[in-house]
């Protein structure tokens, strides 16, 4: 029988009495004492019943180890109470951690509030150590003062606790500390800065193209560039730096412990980015192959004083995007003047979206002639007649109207606004043979409906359709070519035809031209502009002009300045024309005064006016 058994399971005073013996003539307590202890335990015993605990509970006096119950003696690796009974109740407690615990137990027992609590390390019977927390109670029973130890292992809490945290501050991906964890760490850095003065720096590193590499290589790949690029990263870390991964395909990292004076702390700050963009330009093998790629790093000083968080982070994402719109795969450092173009392009924004409703927007027309300086078509160029600003170019305001949109309502109304030109000129002897080319954005065309309202217009305005032509660039066709040649050909369908605008500057092959429905090359001007001088631009001229004509295209030049760059482009094959040589850009009444008035009025050239 153990001791347990004894002493426990059992109201029998000699078997308790027995159980006493040995501890008092440890402790000495005096006969008259035990007798009353006994009785007392033996209520308190069967009050709270210590076996039902849900945790370890150990009776001591004057921190001898008393009485435990079962889930003590399997939290310590014991088999029996004999093992630890009369024992310090330190045994149980990690060498280094004794003097603490001694310590609970005497306040525990000197205290009125008598309960206190404390995270300790336990030791087991086998020497091994574990997390520990133990909470103490002074009982007090008669004159006797007894300490209720109750012990929980932590070793699962602290597990779980770990879960939790590096599932809250870590990317389970690239193992790197995440943006709350960022976050946090940079209030601390920008408290230290402020207290040592020197200088920090935040840098947003994000790479270029990466969702095309998501798409085309599969997310597999995408992770395995995502650890590559975490990897590299650690890298250029410097002692003390932090590198997270913010989301995505963007990481960002702090920089700690730069110099005190800016100009050097810049210098640092811009070594440390450079090694970056070295170091992420060497080509990644994946699976078995080898990829480029590149990022755009964004970057900004702060000092800890007078610097909000949300300030930093601003300021890097604008250097990043500034570095991306630089043309990406290289570096940036914020720059207040970065905010006001910002700044500039917001308000561009809200006010291009009122422009429609306000009426601002205008055709320009530039002609298109044959040889002999006769008109066959127009170019209808949109124009921004700006409240303030006056006049607006589309190279300013198109860009934008893609990127947020406002292009399919606009393209819609140049659609709109030449259909009813072409109707208007189909009564006129000198406009009714004209062609109307507009120009129609990748969004516009992609549109899933572009055909119906194209259709829609045509049959509203009751115009012909052979006499509208739709520009189109050659990197919009290639994006999705079954796509682009099953629109291309509704379109065809209808009666609209189409030309291929700035010829040569994409990468079109032979192949794929082939396959589209297309009426007509346009020559890109930049081949135009020095082809007086460049006999490479008269070999491409003269490449591109035989090419059209094996594909039965037509073939136009674009930005046709002077009769030299006309002769040539004659002499090559190219017969049809648009260029300041002819005719600039202008509003219909003058290009309708213009036309009636004859071809020697067509030569005009100079600044367009509105
Ligand atoms: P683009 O389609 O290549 O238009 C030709 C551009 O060259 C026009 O600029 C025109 O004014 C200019 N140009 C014409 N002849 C000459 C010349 O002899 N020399 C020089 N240096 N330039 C000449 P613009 O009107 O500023 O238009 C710029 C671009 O904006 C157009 O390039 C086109 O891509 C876009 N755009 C214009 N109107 C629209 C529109 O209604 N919708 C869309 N989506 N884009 C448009
Ligand atoms: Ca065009
Ligand atoms: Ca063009």
């Amino acid at each position: 029988m153990t001791m347990r058994g004894l002493s426990l399971m059992s109201d029998s005073s000699l078997e308790v009495d027995s159980k006493l013996v040995v501890f008092n003539s440890m402790r000495d307590i005096s006969k008259h004492k035990h007798a009353e202890y006994v009785l007392r335990e033996s209520e308190l015993r069967s009050r709270t019943n210590i076996e039902q605990l849900p945790f370890g509970l150990s009776i001591s006096r004057d921190g001898y180890t008393f009485d435990v119950n079962n889930v003590y003696l399997n939290m310590f690796g014991y088999n029996e109470i004999a093992e630890v009974f009369g024992q310090p109740l330190t045994n149980q407690i990690s060498p280094q951690c004794r003097g603490q615990v001694n310590e609970l137990i005497r306040e525990c027992i000197q205290s009125d509030s008598n309960e206190s609590m404390k995270e300790t390390i336990g030791l087991r019977k086998d020497g091994s150590e574990f997390p520990l927390l133990i909470s103490t109670k002074r009982v007090v029973l008669g004159d006797l003062t007894f300490t209720y130890a109750y012990l929980i292992d932590l070793t699962e809490r602290n597990k779980a606790e770990e879960k939790i945290e590096s599932h809250a501050f870590y990317d389970h991906l690239t193992n790197l500390p995440n943006r709350l964890y960022l976050i946090q760490h940079l209030k601390q850095a920008l408290t230290l800065s402020a207290r040592i003065g020197r200088q920090g720096a935040l840098l947003s590193i994000d790479l270029d193209d990466f969702k095309t590499l998501n798409q085309t290589l599969g997310h597999e790949m995408g992770d395995q560039l995502l650890q590559k690029v975490g990897h590299r990263l650690k890298s250029c870390l410097r002692e003390g730096d932090t590198l997270s991964r913010f989301g995505g395909d963007e990481f960002v990292m702090i920089l700690e412990n730069l110099s005190n004076r800016e100009s050097e702390s810049d210098d640092q700050m811009r070594a440390v980015c450079n090694r970056i963009l070295n170091v992420l330009n060497h080509p990644y093998q994946l699976g078995d192959r080898k990829y480029r790629c590149t990022p755009s790093i964004g970057a900004t000083l702060f000092n800890g004083n007078k610097q909000e968080i949300d300030d930093l982070m601003k300021q890097t994402d604008i250097a990043m995007h500034q570095a991306k719109e630089g043309g990406r795969n290289t570096v940036c450092i914020y720059d207040p003047q970065m905010e006001v173009s910002i700044n500039a392009r917001a308000t561009l924004q809200s006010e291009l979206r009122k422009a429609l409703d306000n009426k601002e927007f205008q055709l320009h027309f530039q002609m298109q002639v044959d040889s002999t300086g006769h008109p066959l078509g127009v170019e209808a160029l949109i124009r921004w007649k700006h409240p303030v600003c006056d006049m607006i170019f589309p190279d300013k305001f198109i860009p934008l109207a893609e990127e947020t949109g406002l292009i399919l309502p606009i393209g819609q109304w140049v659609l709109e606004t030449a259909c009813i030109q072409l109707k208007k000129w189909e009564s006129d002897e000198f406009t009714r043979h004209l062609t109307l080319s507009i120009n129609v954005s990748a969004k516009q065309f992609r549109q899933i409906d572009f055909v119906s309202y194209v259709h829609a217009a045509v049959k509203r305005h009751n115009i012909n359709p052979k006499l509208l032509k739709i520009e189109l660039t050659e990197g919009m066709l290639l994006e999705n070519i079954e796509e682009t040649i099953a629109t291309m050909n509704s379109l065809k369908e209808i009666g609209v035809t189409f030309s291929l605008d700035d010829f040569g500057t994409g990468y079109s092959s032979l192949k794929y031209l082939k396959h589209l429905p297309l009426d007509q090359l346009k020559i890109d001007q930049s081949f135009i502009r020095e082809l007086a001088t460049n006999s490479c631009d008269k070999v491409i001229v003269r490449t591109i002009v035989t090419m059209a004509h094996s594909l039965n295209l037509k073939i136009i030049a674009e930005g046709v300045e002077t009769e030299e760059q006309r002769q040539i482009l004659f002499n090559s094959g190219c017969t049809n024309y648009q260029g300041y040589l002819f005719c600039k850009p202008m509003p219909v009444e003058q290009f309708e005064k213009l036309l009636r008035n004859g071809k020697e009025h067509l030569m005009l050239g100079g600044q367009e006016s509105g």
